[in-house]
């Protein structure tokens, strides 16, 4: 536990630090020998400084490091001889933990709220949940310069302009009367021509009540 905490204050997420304790107990099983000669003390600076390192370079890079450091290096690698190793960064790099101050979702604080709609479309909740900002590349936040506030005043000054406007006036329009003959045309048919129908009609209804 006393160790947690000290990786913790290190800077460590809580599974950062299950996959650094992995990755140790893998790298000192590779060099068991001489991780037996260090003191406590300097087991405890070693793992330290180590962790310091995954801080830095994700536990990842940290990982790629120390197989290219113990491919080379028969004693146990210092995180001075692994942080040489470490790969370079990647091109999209994952940043840790920290939240987009530009992010639209949560503007830096982490937390977004979502709302929850029912199977009925009907507004049913709003919860904060987590933002996941901190796993994507950072948008670029570009300064708010003369330029941007004279484009904000010119467009206020012209919403300004089209709210106050009245709407124009148009003279009244009848409507277009409508054709005088219909385009379906309408069948008259007689009282004779409606009974022959009645049984027909009927068979046809449940026909379709049978397929349906
Ligand atoms: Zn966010």
């Amino acid at each position: 536990m006393q160790i947690d905490n000290q990786l913790c204050e290190i800077g460590l997420s809580s599974t950062e630090i299950s996959r650094f304790k992995e990755l140790m107990n893998a790298a000192v099983a590779h060099r068991r020998a001489h991780w037996e000669k260090l003191s406590p003390a300097d087991q405890e600076y070693w793992a330290l400084d180590m962790a310091e390192l995954a801080r830095d370079v994700g536990i990842d890079r940290l990982y790629a490091g120390l197989r290219k450091a113990w491919t080379w290096n028969k004693f146990l690698a210092s995180a001075a001889e692994v942080r040489e190793c470490v790969p370079p960064v990647p091109d999209v790099v994952k940043p840790r933990a920290t939240h987009d101050t530009a992010c639209p979702d949560c503007s830096g604080s982490g937390w977004k709220f979502v709302t929850r709609y029912s199977e009925f479309y009907r507004r049913d909740e709003r919860r904060a949940t987590r933002c996941d900002c901190n796993t994507r590349p950072h948008r670029p936040r570009k300064a708010a310069d003369a330029a941007d506030a004279a484009y904000i005043a010119a467009k206020v000054a012209e919403l300004d302009a089209a709210f106050r406007m009245r709407p124009q006036r148009r003279p009244y329009q009848p409507k277009a009367a409508s054709s005088p003959s219909p385009v379906i045309p309408i069948v008259a048919f007689t009282a004779e021509q409606i009974q022959r129908r009645i049984p027909m009609e009927r068979e046809e209804i449940l026909r379709c009540e049978k397929q349906g």
